[in-house]
């Protein structure tokens, strides 16, 4: 690993500037289950379109509420690991203008993040179908507790969380993660299987392509370099190897 390490450090040092895109794997490591990693990911036991589409929220409300609580109520406790810490670091240093993510869990923020560029949401806040009112998600988990649909106080009509489901639109930050990616001279993609369309574009459009994933991913081919390990582990040896305090 040591040797990929000492290369993915060359390439930061030398393609300015660079930015990180981040999948679920990053996460796994503060004990939150990705999506593909068989067994312990999601959709060994569920089908996303079954439980985390627009046509679940709206043809089975109560079940996609259910589910969502159930797997994703929790992170709100979640903590950032060492590979959150690191590219918090360096984008502190200089080395990376901004974190793209997939992820919804908010941990970059907690681990110090300035630029994060949520382009599946977040978990903060849910949205009233209605009218223009958010609201934090605790409001629409206390709800779904108590066996009710959430629903907006305000005008009573659904909520929904503020996070792209398969079937909804992509979010601006998505734009503007494109047009930072065509900017940038490298992209280091972290914890990604690279098949979620459209963010996996995102990899070919990058000039030069870094890939730190514990399996291959659908970009492999296309990279400068891959390195096959965890992204926490790996991502502690670049700050070391950068000399970042
Ligand atoms: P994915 O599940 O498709 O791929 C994750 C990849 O990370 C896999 O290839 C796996 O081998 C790798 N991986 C797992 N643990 C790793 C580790 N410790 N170090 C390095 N690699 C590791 O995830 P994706 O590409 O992000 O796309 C799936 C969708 O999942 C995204 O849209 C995202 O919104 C959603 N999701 C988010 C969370 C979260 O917010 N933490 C959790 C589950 C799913």
């Amino acid at each position: 690993m040591q040797s990929e390490v000492s290369h993915l450090a060359r390439l930061l040092r030398e393609h300015q500037p660079a930015l990180a895109l981040t999948g679920a794997g990053l996460s796994t490591e503060s004990g939150i289950p990705d999506f593909r990693t068989p067994e312990t990911g999601l959709y060994a036991r569920y089908d996303p379109i079954e439980y985390l589409s627009v046509w679940a929220l709206q043809a089975r409300p109560q079940v996609f509420w259910e589910f969502f609580a159930e797997h994703y109520g929790l992170l709100e406790t979640a903590q950032p690991n060492r590979g959150h810490l690191a590219l918090a670091q360096l984008e502190a240093a200089g080395y990376l203008t901004a974190v793209v993510t997939q992820n919804i869990d908010g941990l970059h923020q907690k681990a110090g993040a300035r630029r994060v560029l949520e382009v599946h949401g977040h978990l903060r806040t849910v949205r009233c179908s209605g009218c223009p009112a958010h609201y934090p998600l605790a409001l629409a988990l206390e709800q779904v507790q108590v066996g009710s649909l959430p629903t907006c106080p305000n005008c009573g009509r659904r909520l929904r969380p503020n996070v792209v489901l398969f079937g909804d639109m992509m979010p601006p930050a998505f734009t503007e993660a494109s047009s930072l990616v065509r900017e940038s001279a490298l992209l280091l993609v972290v914890g990604s299987s690279l098949a979620v369309s459209p963010v996996n574009c995102l990899a070919w459009e990058a000039p030069r392509l870094a890939i730190i994933n514990w399996e291959m991913t659908a970009a492999d081919s296309a990279a400068d370099l891959v390195l096959r390990g965890k992204g926490g582990e790996s991502l502690r040896a670049l700050v070391e190897e950068l000399e970042i305090p």
